[in-house]
């Protein structure tokens, strides 16, 4: 019998029903199913299931139900929040892909990771509302809202553009959840994450985009208040085809990085847009010339090096992070972040970013979602690395820098960068994300799919 109350027939038993890999801790394979993007979120589950199927999903929620143990997923561990003790199930095997090039639309494992999605889709010259990251869970990414460094102010939140979720609810039984199917099921996946099922596929809208005008431009970071002053007036201006976000990093000695970048102070400004190139370099001029530039990455790019524009380190990487969304950025709140991010400040964070949002990302999308953060005009996400010994100094300093930016805080956060590892995951925190209407809305929906929160192991909802 192990620590969890399982004994070894009940695991073969399992092991028996299952295409995919079983191992309880101990066991070959256990660990390098568990193992998580960020090693501050470990996951220690009585049971990992390497699910190969559908079925397998299934089969894993009804031995958790069984058992009364909670049920976690994994894809990369991006934003995984712990699985003591409970039936992990490892989703990184359904990843397939395909493309329906007429209909436009792709049909997603649960599993795949952007760059899965993008190594079929581009080559049909259609292009998901992805992420900034290759390496993310496309799943995971699209359940949670999903803001697109390239295509969010034209298209929407990724949520938006998903069409049909195929799910295996607590009951395990799996279900081809669409908007006529059950329509609220439909609303609280689209931006509720995890709470209500593991997803084994999904279907999403493609677009016909095949380039983009853009990437990164670094500055050197004693002209982070010229940029970012200039930033916050220009980026609402832009037009829905341009996306852009301004991070302020300390960059490690990586050898990876070119010379002017490694272990150098910098603000990276990133910028994408849609459509001729030379109207996205006229669009872009006005901050080309804010600042003298270091590195000068935004030109016209196949879509396919989307991930350049932000560059996102692949991982493993120990970190903690912090987010608020805002609702203004007025110089005085600028002048507040660079007090403690900017020259001269010995800013202990790898990157303190600010995205501005608007355009599509503001409108309901038909039918509605419970994405949360519509008419919210900037998302601030910053994080720090470090072992052990840095995590207190590097907690302090990101609840700092929200403390700072307070005064403009919004209220609502996006569920996607809401940390997995510490304060910023607070039931409270959680709630205040979603807002009260829809974080009800999605509890009593709660009720009805998985009344016995067995989907906990997660920024979770509790049934109401
Ligand atoms: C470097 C980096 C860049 C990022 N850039 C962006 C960005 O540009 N825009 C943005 O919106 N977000 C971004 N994110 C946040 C990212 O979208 C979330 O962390 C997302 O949850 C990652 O999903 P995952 O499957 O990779 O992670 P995991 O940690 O494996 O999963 C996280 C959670 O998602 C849920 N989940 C995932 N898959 C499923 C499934 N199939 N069924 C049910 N629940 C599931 C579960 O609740 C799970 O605990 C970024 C994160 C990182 C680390």
């Amino acid at each position: 019998m192990s620590e969890h109350g399982i004994d070894e027939a009940a695991v073969a038993a399992l092991a028996a029903t299952v295409t995919g890999l079983v191992a309880a801790p101990g066991d070959a394979g256990f660990d390098e199913e568990c193992a998580t993007y960020n090693p501050y979120t470990p996951m220690r589950p009585a049971v990992v299931v390497g699910a190969a199927s559908g079925r397998d999903v299934a089969a894993a929620i009804r031995f958790a139900g069984e058992h009364g143990l909670p049920v976690a997923t994994l894809t990369t561990g991006h934003q995984v929040r712990g699985a003591d003790g409970a039936v992990l199930i490892n989703l990184r095997r359904l990843n397939r892909v395909t493309v329906d090039v007429d209909a436009r639309t792709a049909r997603i494992g649960g599993g795949a990771l952007w760059s899965e999605v993008l190594a079929v889709t581009t080559p049909a010259g259609l292009a998901p509302v992805n992420g900034s990251a290759p390496h993310v869970g496309a799943t995971g990414y699209l359940l949670g809202g999903g803001h697109s460094p390239t295509l969010g102010r034209l298209y929407g939140y990724g949520a938006d553009t998903v069409r049909s979720v195929e799910i295996v609810t607590a009951d395990g039984n799996a279900r081809r959840v669409t908007a006529d199917s059950d329509p609220d099921l439909f609303f609280a996946v689209r931006g509720g994450k995890g709470n209500f099922g593991v997803v084994t596929a999904l279907e999403v809208e493609l677009f016909p985009v095949t380039r983009f005008y853009g990437g990164a431009v670094f500055v050197a970071g004693e002209h982070a208040p010229t940029l970012l002053h200039a930033w916050r007036t220009w980026a609402p201006a832009l037009p829905e085809s341009a996306t852009t976000s301004v991070a302020v990093q300390r960059l490690p000695p990586d050898p990876a990085l070119p010379e002017p970048l490694r272990g150098a102070f910098v603000v990276a400004l990133r910028f994408a847009f849609i459509g001729d190139a030379a109207e996205g370099e006229r669009v872009f001029a006005p901050m080309r010339g804010a600042a003298p530039i270091l590195v000068d990455g935004v030109r016209d790019r196949p879509y396919a090096e989307v991930g350049l524009i932000h560059t996102d380190p692949p991982g493993p990487l120990p970190y903690v992070d912090r987010t608020t969304g805002l609702r203004d950025l007025p110089a005085e709140a600028v002048d507040a972040l660079l007090a403690l991010v900017g020259p001269g400040t010995g800013c202990p964070l790898v990157s303190v970013e600010l995205r501005a949002l608007g355009g599509a990302l503001d409108r309901r999308p038909e039918p509605p979602n419970a994405v949360a953060t519509r008419g919210m005009p900037f998302v601030l996400f910053g994080f720090g690395v470090g072992g052990p010994e840095a995590l207190p100094q590097l907690r302090g300093y990101l609840g700092r820098v929200l403390d700072a930016v307070s005064p403009w805080a919004h209220g609502r956060q996006m569920a996607n960068f809401l940390s997995a590892v510490d304060e910023g995951a607070t039931p409270a925190e959680v709630r205040a994300a979603y807002g009260d209407e829809i974080y009800d809305r999605l509890s009593k929906i709660k009720q009805v799919y998985d009344p016995g929160n067995l989907f906990r192991a997660n920024h979770n909802i509790p049934p109401a």
